[in-house]
């Protein structure tokens, strides 16, 4: 097994929007913590905000699909983002996913799944034949040792990461 984005990004906010569109992508599916939201925060920031507002200008349907179990949260990231959130994905299973691209009317081949996580997000979507783009944690430096090496151990299953 080796998982392998399409797009490797360090920021959310430098994807290349037509590009993605010369691809086929019409819609995006984001995880949450960590890729659009700092965890546990529930604020997010306003250059993050700004992008989001660019991408439902240009028409990408955008949803959140999260491993989140915390309802209460989830319900507040959906206000705060106004982008609707689907908790309990249980990424890298894929029956969520599917309910997400229901959701938003597209298929898998539409979109472009983003996540922080090899083995949940881009292995979901890998398996669904979505186009994924990796991004780097929002919050990287305050992160306890042990989720450091447990990264550092899920980019060897990267290719080219
Ligand atoms: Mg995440």
């Amino acid at each position: 097994m080796l998982v392998k984005p399409s797009l490797i990004v360090e920021d959310i906010t430098t994807i290349d929007l037509s590009a993605l569109k010369a691809a086929g992508v019409k819609g995006f599916i984001f995880d949450l913590d960590n890729t659009i939201m700092a965890p546990r925060l529930g604020a997010l920031e306003a250059r993050i905000e700004s992008w989001l507002a660019i991408l439902q200008a240009e028409g990408f349907k955008c949803i959140v699909l999260s491993n989140n179990k915390k309802a209460e949260y989830c319900q507040l990231a959906e206000k705060v983002l106004n982008i609707p959130v689907l908790s309990h994905a249980a990424k890298p299973r894929r029956a969520k996913f599917r309910q997400a691209l229901q959701m938003i009317g597209l298929q898998a081949d539409e979109v472009a799944m983003v996540g922080d996580r090899p083995l949940t997000d881009i292995w979901v979507g890998q398996r669904m034949g979505s186009y994924t783009i990796l991004v780097d944690p929002l919050i990287k430096h305050s992160e306890k040792v042990y989720i450091k090496v447990l990264r550092r151990m899920e980019r060897m299953f990267v290719q080219g990461g």
